[in-house]
């Protein structure tokens, strides 16, 4: 597994690009919305891995949630996997267990799933497949 992105709940994506551009010295390479995850995000290149903003698009988002109970921060860590369904039978294996639905498509129409955070020190990992 490698990191992918960090992924950062925010309110406001057009406040916090500005923000991150000037943290970061570049605009970011990708907004892209999330219609099924009701989500707007942009990413950023950070050397390996990238930086992922995230601003929910409704209230029944699970970043809207998020955002009400945590406030703004980081919501997730990703690795990217090679077969996500090997991925997925392995960790069940040892215990783990996903959020929703366990497979689904996010970013670039990669296919994603959510670990459980109660089983993983209450970060929420993503595994996003290659393309
Ligand atoms: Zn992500």
């Amino acid at each position: 597994m490698k990191l992918d992105h960090i992924g950062i709940a925010v309110k406001k994506l057009e406040i916090s690009d500005k923000l991150f551009s000037k943290l970061l010295n570049r605009v970011p390479f990708k907004t892209e919305t999330i219609v099924s995850e009701s989500v707007k995000t942009s990413f950023y290149h950070t050397g390996e891995s990238k930086i992922e903003l995230l601003e929910p698009t409704n209230e029944d988002s699970p970043i809207a949630k998020f955002l009400n109970k945590k406030g703004e921060g980081i919501h997730h860590i990703a690795f990217e996997v090679d077969d996500i369904e090997k991925e997925i039978n392995r960790l069940e294996k040892e215990g783990f267990s996903f959020v929703g639905e366990k497979i689904r498509i996010g970013n670039n129409q990669k296919r994603i799933a959510f670990l459980h955070p109660k089983q993983s020190n209450g970060v929420l990992i993503e595994l996003c497949e290659k393309k």
